[in-house]
């Protein structure tokens, strides 16, 4: 199934995370190390959304991971290792917060752009690595306590997309980002068994995580925090998260608890 990551900290250049590191994104979508079952390779598109760095020298100095405005977004439904233009723009765009994926459509689902996370309202990005058994039917109910609208203009016809839609309800209401990816979790669960779905979500402040049947690691420290499927290096810091764990992150802890 996809891959995924999300950075927060000091400003770095995007290919460290896409490109440059030993097992970036890239080296992921063709050469993953930990699919848990879930496919072979990623590579049906990729989305990369990053806040800009605040380089505007009469702007006053944003908290660390606090970027001031709105994440800038590329997707694509081509593979991450074909895109010839994006390694050069990624080393060139220095950011102090991303959140990046690469995907592996489950069988039935279209290869769209639109389908590639990161999915985005505002400030907020989100991305689902894993599968939503029984889909569409079983989440059919859930579905229906949305607005209509919001299901007119689904990103696209996926679980992912799904997803996204239930977790930005719930942001929308004001519901704490945390408590909202639990609440979706427990209630795919419940009427999709077996379901495997890591959520991965920010607003370029912190970083939620879930992971229900898909690998995942944090590295903390330095002053920034990555959060992975899997790690981008030979770093000791990386620490794998337990399987059925909610992550909340920031550059300076990152907490995990049972989900
Ligand atoms: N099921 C989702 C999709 O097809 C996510 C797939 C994944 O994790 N590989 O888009």
């Amino acid at each position: 199934m996809c891959r995924h990551l999300a950075y927060l900290g000091p400003p770095i250049p995007l290919s460290r995370l896409l490109f440059d590191a030993p097992h970036a994104l890239v080296r992921q979508s063709w050469a993953p190390r930990d699919m848990r079952g879930g496919g072979t390779i990623n590579a049906d598109g990729f989305g990369v959304a990053w806040f800009p760095s605040t380089t505007v020298s009469d702007r006053p100095a944003q908290p660390v991971g606090m970027a001031d405005t709105e994440p800038i977004r590329y997707r694509s439904a081509a593979p991450l290792w074909s895109d010839a233009a994006l390694p050069g723009l990624a080393a060139a765009t220095v950011t102090p917060a991303a959140l990046a994926a690469v995907r592996s459509a489950t069988a039935g689902m279209p290869v769209v752009e639109t389908a590639a996370a990161p999915f985005q309202e505002g400030r907020w990005l989100f991305s689902h690595n894993g599968v939503v058994r029984g889909w569409p039917g079983s989440v059919a109910k859930l579905a229906a306590h949305l607005p209509t609208t919001d299901l007119l203009t689904l990103d696209a016809p996926t679980d992912s997309a799904l997803l996204w839609a239930l977790v930005r309800d719930r942001l929308r209401a004001g519901a704490d980002p945390a408590v909202a990816v639990a609440g979706v979790v427990a209630e795919v669960e419940a009427v999709a068994p077996g379901s495997r779905l890591n959520l991965l979500l920010t607003d370029g402040g912190r970083i939620v995580a879930t992971t229900v049947g898909h690998a995942l690691s944090i590295r903390l420290g330095d002053g920034a925090v990555t959060v992975s499927s899997e790690p981008l290096d030979d770093d000791p810091r990386w620490e794998g998260v337990p399987d059925r764990s909610l992550v909340v992150a920031t550059p300076s802890e990152a907490k995990t608890g049972e989900i």
